[in-house]
């Protein structure tokens, strides 16, 4: 019976990936994981991989990785770059999808001379202001800045969040704007282009993707989702993402709960229903 059963879920589930955005999705406001911990173990013995696919960089993810003990991909700065290593070789391997960083500050210098607003980034401020920021400790602050492949900074004034969407073209950039700060990327490299790219990469064009995010920065990921899953905060579901997912038509399942409590339930009720 338990070989029936074992044999099921091999078959059922082993073209699925599960592809989660990290802050405010998978982890609540102060870092914390713990709800997802006992479903993240499920899911490895299930053989599903869990791709983190974050605005973070490659240095940060690395340790959450090693947190929660998992080997698969993961997509770094909003979709600028993705990293993985052979589970037979070990080899470490990368994908680089967006413009360098260099590059983007550059075009955060033009944007603040044509909106005649000074736009702030991120690897500008000082530790202090940035642990005040975004409750970082000094290490994890190190690890934040180790940034290659997008400029986050500081959310400007909702007039000239606006203003700027009149200049993406011109640069060939786009903007996100997440719950502590706004990311500037190169056109060619979001979420969403992220894991066709890595579908590509690993052969695996026909699996499914279950993606569950929590903001506008989310929507290029859910777009391309078999299943979008969206997780809300304590206070409900972010609505500027709500209102564009409405109006591009992507259903969607709502997380009961917040965080990673929410990102637990969600799952396990999915795949219990559909799959398993
Ligand atoms: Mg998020």
């Amino acid at each position: 019976m338990a070989y029936a059963s074992t044999t099921m879920i091999i078959k059922t589930t082993r073209d699925i990936i599960i592809v989660s955005d990290i802050d405010g999705t998978l982890m609540d406001h102060e870092y914390d994981l713990s709800p997802a911990i006992g479903t993240i173990k499920w899911l490895q013995q299930l053989g599903i991989p869990i791709v983190l696919c974050t605005s973070k960089t490659a240095a940060e993810v690395k340790v959450i990785r090693d947190f929660i003990n998992i080997n698969d991909p993961y997509i770094v700065e909003n979709g600028g770059a993705i990293y993985g290593s052979n589970p037979k070789t070990n080899e470490e391997w990368e994908l680089i999808l967006g413009r360098c960083y260099r590059d983007l500050r550059d075009v955060l210098d033009r944007l603040s001379n044509d909106i005649k607003f000074q736009l702030t980034a991120l690897n500008d401020l000082g530790y202090k202001d940035i642990k005040k920021l975004t409750g970082l400790n000094d290490s994890q602050v190190t690890l934040a800045l180790d940034r290659h492949w997008s400029v986050p900074f500081l959310n400007p004034p909702e007039e000239y969040q606006l203003i700027l969407n009149n200049y993406l073209d011109l640069y060939d950039i786009n903007i996100y704007q997440g719950n502590r700060m706004s990311h500037l990327l190169g056109r060619n490299s979001h979420k969403g282009k992220a894991v066709s790219a890595l579908k590509k990469f690993l052969n695996k064009s026909g699996s499914s993707i279950i993606a569950l995010g929590d903001s506008p920065n989310d929507l290029p990921l859910l777009e391309i989702a078999d299943q979008a899953i969206v997780v809300p905060g304590v206070n409900g579901p972010n609505q500027s993402l709500i209102n564009d997912l409405m109006r591009n038509n992507i259903n969607y399942i709502l997380a009961p709960a917040p965080h990673a409590k929410g990102w637990s339930f969600s799952i396990r009720k999915l795949l219990e229903e559909y799959y398993l």
